[in-house]
């Protein structure tokens, strides 16, 4: 299932993370660097890099510490100690974000943050926006999966992300996913895993594919021991095995009778009380309802992995 990348990728990637040849172009009169690198914050698995100074306890290194947690407590990965640090770097704003893009990437749409991989070396960038924390723990926990798992197949890993973006307080809940799934249903769709695993580019995946994608991932972690031990055993395999046997087949629902299954699970947990949901911090439901967000960033620009980047290019 997984294919080599194009040398030329290699390449290009190996000039992004090398420090010492970070690209620069003509910003205004005095050339900047586009690759931030003044400031180099070392904090758990990760490296954090910004032409600002960070604090160890603010709200940006407090969401990754936090999703390293999660994803441990729910998951059981841990990152060893010596293991490559990711590489994280924090633009100082949109602009500057959307230059560094321009410049490395002219051909692909601007996009709030992304996650490259290419053998050990796992790198974030994203920028200083209203929404840092939560793109941090999106792409942050794609690189942790690749740490812990490798590549994983596009809909699980997307589904795994979108599942650990929002802060801990949400325990997996994407309210703005679960207010959209009953449109989604009204326009014909229904839930089909089978055919989630049959998409291997983002080009092919859809914002309601996504959204989909979570709602199967907070159903297996959720509603019952089988259903996460199912996945954790997936999880597993898939370690040693890229073709292990699918989670609709672990399932067995090749005959699509886990749509009802996950149908009647999202009724109930849309039908719990906000405070039974978001046990200790129900401000952070206000965020999530937020839709107007979503118009602007379409998941298709940000959920990109350097593995997967032959598909914007049409490879
Ligand atoms: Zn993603």
């Amino acid at each position: 299932m997984q294919e080599r990348q194009p040398v030329w990728m290699y390449l290009i990637l190996a000039l992004w993370v090398s420090l010492g040849i970070v690209g620069c172009a003509t910003m205004g009169e005095q050339p900047q660097s586009l690759v931030p690198t003044q400031y180099r914050t070392r904090t758990g698995p990760y490296a954090v890099f910004s032409n600002f100074p960070i604090a160890a306890d603010s709200p940006a290194i407090r969401s990754l510490h936090s999703l390293e947690n999660d994803v441990e407590a729910n998951l059981g990965v841990r990152i060893n100690s010596d293991e490559p640090p990711v590489e994280v770097y924090i633009l100082n704003d949109r602009q500057s974000f959307s230059h560094f893009l321009k410049f490395y990437y002219p051909e692909l749409p601007p996009r709030r943050a992304f996650f490259l991989a290419q053998g050990t070396q796992r790198v974030v960038f994203t920028f200083m926006g209203d929404r840092l924390e939560e793109d941090l723990r999106h792409e942050a926990t794609h690189a942790l999966l690749n740490v812990a798992f490798g590549d994983l197949p596009l809909w699980l890993d997307e589904g795994l992300a979108e599942y650990f973006e929002g802060a801990e307080a949400q325990r997996g809940l994407n309210k703005e996913h679960l207010d959209r799934l009953p449109k989604d249903l009204a326009a014909g769709w229904k839930p089909d895993l089978a055919r989630l695993e049959t998409l291997t580019s983002v080009r092919q995946m859809t914002p309601r594919d996504y959204r989909e994608s979570w709602a199967w991932v907070h159903y297996l972690l959720n509603d019952s021991n089988s259903g996460k031990t199912t996945l954790l055993a997936y999880l597993a395999d898939l370690r040693t095995d890229p073709k292990a046997a699918t989670l609709s087949v672990r399932l067995r629902d090749e005959d699509g009778k886990g749509a009802k299954v996950l149908l009647a699970y999202l009724d109930r947990i849309r039908e719990l009380p906000v405070a039974a949901v978001h046990p200790t911090t129900a401000a952070t439901t206000v965020r999530l309802q937020d839709n107007a967000l979503d118009a602007s960033r379409p998941p298709a620009q940000r959920r990109s992995v350097f593995s997967r980047m032959r598909a914007f290019f049409g490879l």
